[in-house]
């Protein structure tokens, strides 16, 4: 995997591999960026370039060196991170830890990390240490890392990877050279799901923006559920005839079926972009928008679209992607699929009054 299979983030990249090739890297990084936009592998690929045996700035990714850091066994190459994140990468099994597997990274993780960075690196010409999910870090965790922060230690460069740099304390965040990683191109992701997933490209077009410029929530979303894109989005429409018992009867429907009601409410707000862009086409004119037809998600659907542009207008349509979005957040703290769908569907309902 060398720098240009990156998806993306051109600024990071050329940054990091400019300082590379003049031998001048920082000795800490802070990485900070949306999930799943590439700062572990753009920080893994640095890892590979600055120990790769062919020496030539760029990651082989076939040599021993390059292979042995894509597989986490190499010696020098030190990743941390919480427990319980270990776990759910399947790095490490629940036995390996005693008690409930913490989400901080502690002290004690730092402490150790410490203790191994006070030896030389074994055969690395650069040492790298990977703090993958940083902010997770609790206060003493931090505190306790600035010391290795001051005073690095040689041959080694500190990566602190996070989604949330501003929860780090001011005074790691001072100390390390930040890159922000930005969410990628829609397009950009749609292509990769074709190439890589085999994705019919309509459906990854979709799948991509519904997942925000982030190439992980993409590969992560369900292709399945969205199969049934057409079905849903007619019984969204049918909600506008205003009948109670018809949208509690959706809402059950999308509940009953686990783990789908994000990706529905995704999908409904897609739906409402759409149609707030036809009707803006209706009331300024098509010239007003010039590539307007390109930028619709269901153009496929445009009758649907046209008739629901027609009935609640260029407005309505942003009032219901705010409530998606409120529902969504919430489905996040485990509220309940169908309570908050029922409400979501009484509330478009009764705007129309
Ligand atoms: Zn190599």
């Amino acid at each position: 995997m060398s720098f240009s299979n990156i998806l993306g983030q051109e600024r990071a990249r050329a940054s990091l591999s400019a300082a590379l090739s003049r031998g001048q890297l920082h000795h800490a990084y802070l990485f900070g960026g949306p999930e799943g936009v590439g700062k572990e592998l753009t920080a893994r690929t640095l890892a590979q370039a600055a120990n790769c045996e062919r020496d030539d700035g760029e990651a082989c990714g076939k040599c021993s060196a390059c292979r042995r850091i894509a597989g986490r066994n190499h010696p020098d190459m030190i990743w941390v991170l919480p427990e319980a994140e270990q776990i759910a990468r399947g790095w490490a099994g629940r036995a390996d830890f005693s008690g409930t597997p913490s989400r901080d990274i502690r002290i004690a993780q730092i402490r150790a990390l410490q203790e191994r960075l006070s030896f030389r690196p074994l055969e690395a010409r650069t040492r790298f240490i990977f703090i993958c999910g940083a902010e997770a870090m609790n206060p003493q965790a931090q505190n306790a890392l600035l010391k290795t922060l001051e005073e690095p230690p040689p041959a080694t460069v500190l990566i602190l990877i996070s989604a949330a740099p501003n929860q780090l304390l001011p005074t790691i965040r001072s100390r390390c050279l930040k890159l922000d990683f930005l969410p990628l191109d829609v397009a950009l992701v749609a292509q990769k799901l074709v190439a890589d997933k085999k994705a019919d490209p309509d459906l990854a077009r979709l799948c991509a923006a519904l997942s925000f410029g982030s190439l992980g929530a993409a590969m992560a979303l369900d292709m399945k559920a969205l199969e049934k894109r057409r079905e849903r989005l007619e019984g969204l429409t049918r909600l506008d005839a205003g009948d109670v018992s018809d949208a509690l009867a959706f809402a059950e429907e999308i509940a009953a079926e686990k783990g789908a009601a994000p990706t529905a409410i995704a999908l409904f707000e897609t739906w409402y972009r759409d149609v707030a862009l036809i009707a803006s086409l209706d009331q300024f004119g098509a010239p007003a928008l010039p590539n307007a037809e390109r930028l619709l998600l269901h153009g496929d659907m445009r009758p649907l679209l046209e008739s629901s542009a027609i009935r609640i207008g260029a407005v309505e349509p942003l009032r219901r992607i705010d409530l998606c979005r409120g529902v969504r957040a919430r489905l996040r703290f485990n509220a309940s699929p169908r309570l908050q769908l029922e409400q979501l569907f009484l509330r478009f309902i009764r705007s129309e009054a």
